[in-house]
């Protein structure tokens, strides 16, 4: 185990104990590995009926709550379910992380909750710490209850709960669905020649993306200090939905506008124009900051899904 993690117990040493929920989505994957890396347990809390079983025979040192309905087109079709999962979710592992406590009289737990930068919606950019959220779905919406509910718990019972407001991220694990996969799903199968059309909605929305790997390390960090706080996590570089083409395309030299099919099925009822982070606070309290830019990111995403279309076409 790495030096991070650990804490000598009668000269025994004994590894921090991380509990996820969403393990199985693309952030959680990465954190997981990450946290795996420093010398952590790490366990996966699915099952919402009996979280408070789940933390007292785990007895974890920090929660880290993943899980969602992340999809925000997917939101406005099942915003009941999107509420339940998202808003509802977080108020039941907060009551349960407060409830766990107080019965074992165990000293504090360290929550982690992970908010959206969909929550400033139609707040025009940079967004802060202290920018007012204007959120634009039920998903939003959700986050936004979410993030209150943190709040609450940490003002209300002293817990040690923070926001993660992360901009943002993309990777090759990003669910195929999300603008930035789906681009480089159809970069790599149009490459092949598995696919010749890729249809898509509002290409002037613009966003700050980053790297899953390198926000998954801002939410670890903002559980290792003295005291809980809220923080933004970006890249600070917004790019249009069409610059992501322009880059995804150039790099096998392919010309976006050849495959592109604009669909009113992917417009949204409420769409969210422009992100574009300020991560000053997080950069100067935490020291983070991103290691692949927006380019290294594209590059990174078309090169795997070329190689799995070049798989998918053997099969
Ligand atoms: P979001 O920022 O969490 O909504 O992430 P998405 O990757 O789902 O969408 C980013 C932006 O791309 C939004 O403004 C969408 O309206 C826009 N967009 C344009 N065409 C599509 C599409 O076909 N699918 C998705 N998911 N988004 C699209």
């Amino acid at each position: 185990p790495g030096s991070d993690s650990t804490t000598p117990v009668n000269g025994e040493i004994k590894p921090k104990i991380a509990l996820i929920t969403g393990i199985t989505g693309q952030d959680g994957s990465y954190l997981t590995e990450f946290l795996l890396d420093k010398g952590y347990e790490v366990h996966d809390l699915s099952d919402a009926s009996s979280l408070r079983r789940w933390l007292d025979t785990i007895n974890p040192d920090e929660v880290y709550n993943l899980a969602a309905q992340s999809h925000v087109a997917v939101s406005f079709e099942i915003p009941d379910y999107t509420a339940d999962v998202v808003a509802t979710g977080a108020l039941r592992l907060l009551e349960a992380v407060r409830s766990h406590i107080a019965a074992t009289g165990r000293s504090q737990i360290k929550y982690y909750q992970a908010g959206s930068s969909e929550m400033f919606g139609s707040t025009p950019p940079p967004q802060s710490e202290t920018t007012p959220f204007h959120p634009r779905s039920p998903y939003a919406a959700s986050k936004c209850a979410a993030h209150w509910y943190t709040v609450n718990y940490r003002e209300a019972y002293g817990l040690y709960a923070c926001n993660g407001i992360l901009f943002n991220h993309e990777s090759p694990r990003r669910g195929e669905n999300f603008v930035t996969r789906k681009i480089t799903r159809a970069v790599g199968r149009i490459k092949v020649g598995l696919q010749n059309k890729l249809f898509l909605g509002n290409l002037q929305a613009s966003r700050d993306w980053g790297f899953a790997g390198d926000y998954v390390e801002a939410m670890w960090m903002m559980l290792q200090q003295e005291k809980p706080d809220d923080y933004v996590v970006a890249t600070e570089e917004s790019h249009t939905v069409e610059e992501f083409l322009e880059v995804a395309f150039g790099y096998v030299g392919l010309n976006w506008k050849d495959h592109v099919v604009i669909d009113k099925r992917y417009f949204r009822p409420a769409e969210v124009d422009n992100l574009k982070g300020d991560s000053s606070k997080t950069r100067k309290v935490l020291g983070w900051k991103p290691k692949v830019g927006f380019e290294q990111l594209v590059k990174m995403m078309v090169e795997e899904d070329i190689d799995l279309a070049k798989r998918e076409k053997v099969l």
